[in-house]
């Protein structure tokens, strides 16, 4: 197994893309902190993946929340022996029109989308250093490469996710760990039910144009499925991927070409 013994911390792991990284990279072997706010959904993929046979267990963790992350590190430290692959994938959505976003929003966005990552990275990076050998992988999102109408806050947080991840990559490149980033088109998630939700009740369209309209931003004309981001966190975490270093890998079908 390419993957066997690996000890990972999946963080927004209760639902959707961190759900699904936990459970490829669970099935390949690694030992599992499965980290959310939602002590009931985080338990459910743990559990499940305890009866699977895999090794998994659900911690609760605010990732805005410097003392929630410290206490997630010393756990998961402390249950698997020590951590090699951090999933920074925990993140929030928002849509609308710059006159229209609240300081508040704006700062409950970066709060979890980019300080999140950031106390998490901080955290967890330095056992990593110390043994020589890690993988962090931040889920950002194709608009952390792009802009877009209505997303200002959400596309900001994450263009900052791909700037923490190239500066942190350079620091530690010659420490064996590497820092990447996936950047989704959208994705078969209950994120994305929300996003047509709030186009339908806003244009007036109905869900199945609000969703044809997100299925025409990828010239596949789709919506991707978790499992394929999570492959591609899977591939960054395997060890013949050591080469590839700050890098922001564009999941969405070839629209964003970088
Ligand atoms: P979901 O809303 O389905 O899941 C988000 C996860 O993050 C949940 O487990 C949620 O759990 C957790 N989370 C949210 N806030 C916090 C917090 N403060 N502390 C800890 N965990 C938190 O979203 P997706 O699976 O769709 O998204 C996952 C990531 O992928 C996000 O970073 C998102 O921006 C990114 N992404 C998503 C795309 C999409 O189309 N769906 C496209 C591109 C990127 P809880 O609320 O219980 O804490």
């Amino acid at each position: 197994m390419k993957f066997n013994e690996q000890r990972v911390v999946v963080t927004g792991g209760g639902r959707g893309i961190g759900a699904a990284v936990a459970g490829m990279l669970a099935a390949e072997g690694a030992s599992v902190v499965v980290a959310a706010r939602s002590t009931d959904q985080i338990e459910a993929v743990a559990s499940e993946l305890r009866a699977a046979g895999h090794r998994a267990v659900g911690m609760a963790c605010d990732v805005t929340d410097p003392a929630s992350v410290e206490a997630l590190r010393a756990r998961a430290t402390e249950e698997l022996g020590g951590v090699d692959v951090l999933v920074n994938n925990a993140g929030i959505a928002s849509s609308a029109p710059l006159r229209a976003i609240t300081l508040e929003d704006w700062n409950r966005i970066f709060a979890v989308n980019v300080t999140g990552v950031f106390l998490c990275t901080q955290a967890f990076l330095p056992a990593m250093v110390k043994q020589g050998w890690g993988r962090v992988v931040n889920v950002a999102s194709v608009v952390g490469k792009i802009g877009a109408p209505y997303i200002a806050a959400y596309a900001a947080s994450k263009h900052a996710v791909v700037g923490f991840t190239r500066s942190v990559a350079a620091e530690v490149a010659a420490q064996g760990v590497t820092v990447n980033a996936v950047c989704p088109g959208y994705v078969e998630t209950e994120m994305t039910v929300d996003t047509v939700e709030r186009i339908v009740r806003k244009t007036g369209l109905s869900a199945e144009q609000a969703r044809a309209n997100l299925e025409s931003n990828s010239p596949q004309r789709r919506v991707f499925e978790a499992d394929e981001v999570a492959y591609q966190v899977l591939s960054l975490c395997d060890r013949r991927a050591r080469g590839v270093n700050g890098q922001a890998l564009v999941l969405d079908g070839g629209a964003v070409q970088s």
